[in-house]
């Protein structure tokens, strides 16, 4: 039995694609792109294609990624995410799976590993590996742990050709990232016609989605593919404009996703605000400018057709149920309903920055941060009580993060600045 007089108790939040590796790599592309825009800017240099992908990952061993996940995945879940999508694009080697793998198991939440590709090096197995990975570690339906198959389209039709033969072969989901801006467009519209070898179905989820034609978007809504938004860094890193009114339009609704820690923070709080704020300015600005030239009223009626304002228990649902439904643990989680397993986010409405409580979901959403996140329960297991996290040492942690972050600059010959561009 739990006092919950004065919390707000909710569904543990859902994270449909997060890079857990990339810890050790915390706020190191606070200012980065996407890729070189070829301005010389402190956005472009260092920027993340060249940076996190092209110089950091390859140095990363396997201890390292098991560190870098675990680290991540007890961050989240102290801040009340007890599910993740973890798209680690680390998969060097099948230890460096393993590492991944065993990261998410230890850190006692639920989460869909992602087997995505590594740096390619000879020894590499992606996507063949997927079948043992299967094997060895997700035999069981019975466990937090699940899999998904990455099947990434820009590595060409070869390789995703057969990733996703192979996931379907083993009954797994397939994601893949989406983005316009980095020359995805092409091949999307070319399996939207059923020119591209694969086809779309309800088991793929497409991230970001951004800068896509109008006929991939309606033949993947027709197909039942699914949609993850990264609100934050879709809009700082140039992924182009979160496409939440064409997710609108068609009648779809996405679940959230944090992406990057090089470049924004993790928690829920975060993503639900973007969410939130950005769909709202975009609403109001095309109704501001359905203003009649000349009128006397410079706040007009929303024209016929005008997109719905986005309300804090959509965002809500997008953050939980939706996140669930999207990697298939929609039978497990995402709403507080009997039978489904108890992932269960105990949060403080007494506290400072939400007290007096006037509005249960308004408060979550426009008030909460992960200050508020005081119990966290996953599958009935408590794993924070009043404020600390149970069964973990952040402190030793902490300081084998910090070796590995040190083994990963000095290896790539980076040096660390805490005070870039100065
Ligand atoms: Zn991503």
């Amino acid at each position: 039995m739990i006092d919950v007089r004065g919390r707000i108790v909710v569904p543990g939040f859902v994270d449909t694609h997060h890079h857990q590796f990339e810890t050790a790599l915390r706020a190191q592309l606070a200012d980065g792109l996407l890729i070189d825009d070829g301005s010389g800017s402190p956005s472009a240099d260092p920027n993340y294609a060249e940076e996190v992908l092209g110089r950091f990952a390859p140095a990363y061993r396997p201890e390292d990624v098991y560190v870098n996940e675990l680290f991540a995945g007890l961050s989240q879940l102290d801040a009340g995410v007890t599910t993740v999508h973890d798209i680690s694009q680390i998969h060097h080697s099948p230890e460096h799976s393993d590492a991944a793998v065993q990261a998410l198991f230890d850190t006692g939440r639920r989460a869909a590993f992602g087997f995505f590709e590594g740096d390619g090096r000879p020894g590499a197995r992606y996507p063949e590996d997927a079948r043992r990975l299967r094997d060895q570690w997700f035999s069981s339906e019975d466990q937090l742990v699940t899999m998904v198959m990455g099947g990434e389209l820009h590595l060409g039709r070869q390789v995703y050709t057969r990733s996703w033969a192979t996931a379907r072969e083993l009954g797994l989901r397939i994601s893949a990232h989406s983005v316009g801006a980095f020359g995805q467009r092409a091949v999307h519209d070319a399996i939207a016609r059923g020119a591209g070898g694969v086809r779309v179905g309800p088991d793929n989820l497409f991230i970001h989605m951004t800068g896509m034609s109008d006929l991939t978007w309606q033949r993947f809504h027709d197909a039942g593919a699914q949609v993850s938004l990264a609100f934050p860094i879709e809009m700082s890193m140039r992924h182009g404009t979160p496409p939440i009114l064409k997710v609108q339009q068609l009648g779809m609704e996405p679940s959230l996703s944090s992406d990057v820690e090089t470049t924004m923070s993790a928690d829920p709080f975060t993503l639900m605000r973007s969410a939130f704020t950005l769909q709202r300015m975009l609403v109001n600005e095309q109704v501001l400018a359905q203003e009649e030239p000349g009128s006397a009223n410079p706040y007009p009626v929303p024209a016929e057709g005008s997109p719905h304002l986005l309300t804090v228990r959509d965002v809500l649902r997008f953050a939980t149920a939706n996140g669930a439904a999207h990697l298939g643990l929609g039978s497990r989680t995402g709403t507080l309903s009997p039978g489904k397993q108890a992932d269960i986010v105990v949060l403080d409405a007494t506290a400072l920055n939400v007290a007096p409580l006037n509005n249960v979901p308004g408060a979550v959403v426009t008030l909460m941060d992960r200050t508020n996140v005081e119990t966290v329960i996953v599958a009935g297991t408590v794993r924070k009580w009043r404020g600390r996290l149970l069964q973990a040492d952040p402190v030793r942690l902490r300081q084998a993060l910090e070796d590995s972050r040190d083994h990963l600059f000095d290896a790539v010959g980076v040096p660390r600045r805490l005070f870039p561009h100065g």
